[in-house]
């Protein structure tokens, strides 16, 4: 790597054009690197020369390790006090994801499983969207932007070839067309760069906003499984979760073992306090193919056979409010054992959990509506926004009194409840815009069981010629012919 020859890239290219730049900066170490040429380029300018704004973003996931999220937060407070004090032109951005696309909001709210490689939901809601719709926003506002980055092609194999892809459609020096966004273009000071480059100019050079790169070199260490010295440990660990980042979300379920977080706990006595969230993880982790956990339905109630097994489906209710308990709970032991700086950690947020209980009862018609009284179980406070949803009537009591009506019968209860709910909020069963709902009601939940839904998905499969009678396996039970509420549901 040449230092002079990179700082001299970012200089001509400032100095071509009026097009705003904005600078992903996750805190890690590669956009650190980016972020600190960058700053040091404008540092030496003469001020007349600073003539476009440089936004600085940064995207809080709202499930981010906490050490590496306070590192993030404290470090945009610094640059902007420094770059203020200096007349710099940096403006920075802390950006959330939608809470409708917010990771809890998902998982407990919707039920989505926890991310795997094959089913991986979030990285796109909670990184790639808040960064994306930000750059937009500076994209209509003058026409082009420049995104700059971190990357490096010494990453992985993979990365090289996309850097070496989009190369090929250069039409500016440097400069590569962005791959999502259209009128916008990405440039990586430091592609050619060697990981060892980076840790060499990170410790050699003092960070311009008064940070002290030491510390997040002691952040890689602890976040390695032996205390590993980063500059080592790198070249032969990839990061499967993120790509870019080496520290994922505390939540990650993509990568098999937690490495960064429980490294973190176990190599440092002052972070135990973080040992609930690892235990936490790794029960999410458990979660993703224990089947008492999940419906055997997929969200639109359709079942999809594998090796003549329903795939997993969304996770039943009863989970999703163990998850929103063991989250409560765990904030609320974290106020007395974690230390100061992060008593009052958001583990999940208020305005998630309202988007939550909107969904639990008027999308998913559980008007029992569990939230506030998971809330005032684990706080001891009554919940604050009761009047967020139109009262139904019905509640929790009415709620037991149907499912024993129904004698235990979960499907049937399910159909019932939906039914009722509908009913209720919508002035008149048979109204136009109902009916589409009534009939998905019935079609979720008009199977005895699971063994009945597989049997009557196996018949159906076969009805379509996608499966040969060997797959239908003898123990199952007898599939009686289409049932009287769906013929009728056709309408
Ligand atoms: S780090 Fe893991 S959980 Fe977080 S966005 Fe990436 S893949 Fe998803």
């Amino acid at each position: 790597m040449d230092i002079d020859q990179t700082k001299d890239r970012i200089r001509q290219l400032y100095l071509a054009d009026t097009i705003p730049w904005v600078v992903g900066w996750s805190g890690g170490k590669d956009s650190t690197v980016t972020l600190q040429l960058v700053w040091e380029v404008l540092d030496e300018l003469p001020r007349e020369q600073r003539h476009k704004t440089i936004h600085v973003i940064s995207t809080d996931t709202g499930v981010e390790q906490p050490l590496v999220a306070a590192w993030a937060e404290h470090g945009l407070k610094q640059m902007t006090a420094v770059a203020g004090d200096k007349g710099l032109p940096f403006k920075t951005h802390r950006l959330h994801p939608e809470i409708k696309d917010s990771f809890w909001v998902n998982l407990i709210g919707r039920g989505y499983g926890a991310p795997q490689r094959a089913f991986r939901w979030c990285t796109n809601r909670e990184k790639v969207r808040p960064a994306n719709t930000f750059i937009q926003t500076v994209t209509a506002q003058h026409g082009e932007s420049i995104v700059v980055l971190g990357t490096r092609k010494a990453e992985s194999a993979n990365r090289k070839r996309t850097m070496e892809r989009y190369e090929q459609k250069r039409i500016r020096e440097w400069l590569s067309p962005n791959g999502s966004l259209g009128n916008s273009w990405v440039f990586s000071p430091i592609e050619d760069w060697e990981h060892e480059d980076v840790w060499e100019y990170l410790l050699s050079v003092p960070n311009p906003w008064g940070r002290d790169n030491r510390d997040l070199f002691n952040l890689y260490r602890d976040g390695s499984p032996d205390q590993e010295c980063p500059v080592v440990l790198e070249v032969t660990v990839k990061t499967p979760s993120c790509g870019q980042s080496r520290f994922g979300c505390w939540t990650c379920t993509v990568v098999t073992t937690d490495r960064s977080l429980s490294a973190m706990v176990a190599n440092d006595p002052e972070n135990a306090w973080m040992a609930p969230l690892v235990a936490f993880r790794d029960t999410l982790a458990a979660s993703v193919h224990d089947r008492t956990m999940r419906d055997f339905r997929r969200q639109d109630g359709q079942i999809k056979l594998y090796n003549g097994r329903p795939n997993l489906g969304p996770y039943t209710k009863s989970t999703r409010e163990r998850f929103l308990r063991d989250l409560l709970e765990m904030q609320a032991a974290l106020r007395e054992s974690a230390p100061p700086a992060f008593r009052d950690w958001t583990l999940i947020s208020d305005d998630e959990i309202r988007e939550i209980r909107r969904i639990w009862v008027e999308d998913k018609h559980e008007w029992d509506d569990r939230v506030p009284a998971i809330w005032a179980e684990t706080r001891g406070t009554p919940y604050p926004y009761m009047n967020d949803i139109r009262p139904t009537g019905f509640g929790a009591e009415e709620w037991a009194l149907l499912d024993e009506v129904c004698g235990g019968d979960q499907l049937f209860r399910e159909m019932q409840a939906t039914l009722l709910d509908l009913t209720m909020n919508r002035n008149g069963l048979f109204r136009g815009t109902n009916l589409d709902a009534v009939a998905q009601a019935i079609r979720r939940s008009f199977y005895r069981n699971e063994e009945d839904a597989v049997a009557f998905a196996k018949q159906r499969e076969q009805f379509l010629g996608t499966i040969s009678d060997d797959d239908i396996v003898d123990d199952a039970p007898p599939v009686e012919p289409l049932r009287p509420q769906q013929l009728q549901l056709t309408f």
